[in-house]
């Protein structure tokens, strides 16, 4: 059995702030040690459930720019992951598909928020706080679950495990079914508050997630857009606009409104998605 993992820190219990996730941030180093260790959390279930390969992908844009681009996608502390586990980092949002595409059986999304403008997400965003509004595939608004589970359904892997906020785990639910393992490790009180579990119950209930998760694969299935397939994406401000008209065949809706049309999931995604920031 193969596992693929995306990881994100928003999510992650003890989380509660730009400040524990964002590279030269006063609390990240904090943030880091507990991200990782949710992942080795999932990856040792994964692996008691008889996985034996698990690739985790960093899905944190934690630097954007300058002297912390280093951090995009980058904040998972090496020294710490399991052994067991392959890493991949610094590779843009939403571009690895390399294991779905060799065969894949599920995918975990470890850490996870909710979309943008859930009142109750902990940090709540869509791909990009400072970029875009929404997204929606065929009309359905989705966040960044709903992106993920839509790449690896192109691929015929469901999306089996989800952990965040109760948001996170609230918004996956509605999207992939009450099938879904979805483990809360905190309970969002405004998008920066939260009352959460200790982190080492917290690892424990992922780490249980995920061998149940594995253990009932059966009851989940891919989750399949209908083909062809529109991608629209609800840009914040118009300067921000002017990349995407350079982008060929993407209808624009002004003022801040991109379609992207494409035969496939991957087709409409892979016409913004490199653009993202
Ligand atoms: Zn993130």
């Amino acid at each position: 059995m193969r596992v693929l993992i995306l990881g994100d820190m928003e999510g992650v219990g003890g989380v509660v702030h730009w400040d524990q996730i964002m590279a030269g941030g006063a609390l990240y180093q904090e943030g880091r040690r507990l991200y990782t260790e949710e992942i080795n959390a999932a990856a040792r279930g994964a692996f008691m459930a008889g996985a034996e390969r698990v690739v985790v992908v960093d899905s944190h844009g934690a630097g954007a720019a300058g002297n912390m681009a280093g951090q995009a996608f980058n904040s998972l502390v090496p020294e710490l992951l399991d052994e067991r586990l392959e890493s991949v980092t610094h590779h843009g949002w939403g571009n690895y598909t390399e294991l779905l595409e060799e065969g894949c059986d599920a995918v975990f999304f470890v850490g996870i928020h909710a979309m943008d403008g859930t009142e109750d997400g902990v940090l709540s965003h869509t791909i990009s706080t400072r970029h875009f509004k929404a997204v929606h595939i065929n009309g359905t608004r989705v966040g960044e679950i709903g992106i993920i589970a839509a790449l690896s359904g192109h691929f015929g892997v469901p999306m089996a495990l989800v952990t965040g906020d109760s948001a996170a785990c609230r918004e996956a639910r509605e999207l992939l079914g009450p099938d879904l393992r979805a483990v809360s490790v905190k309970h969002g009180l405004s998008r920066y508050s939260a009352r959460h579990v200790a982190p080492a119950r917290a690892r424990s209930m992922i780490e249980e997630g995920a061998r149940e998760a594995l253990g009932s694969l059966t009851q989940m299935r891919p989750y399949k857009v209908e083909c062809p397939v529109t991608v629209t994406f609800d840009i914040i401000r118009p300067d921000q606009m002017a990349k995407y008209r350079r982008i060929g065949d993407l209808e624009i809706e002004e003022p801040l409104r991109v379609h992207s049309r494409g035969a496939d999931f991957p087709e409409a995604w892979y016409r913004v998605a490199p653009y993202t920031p």
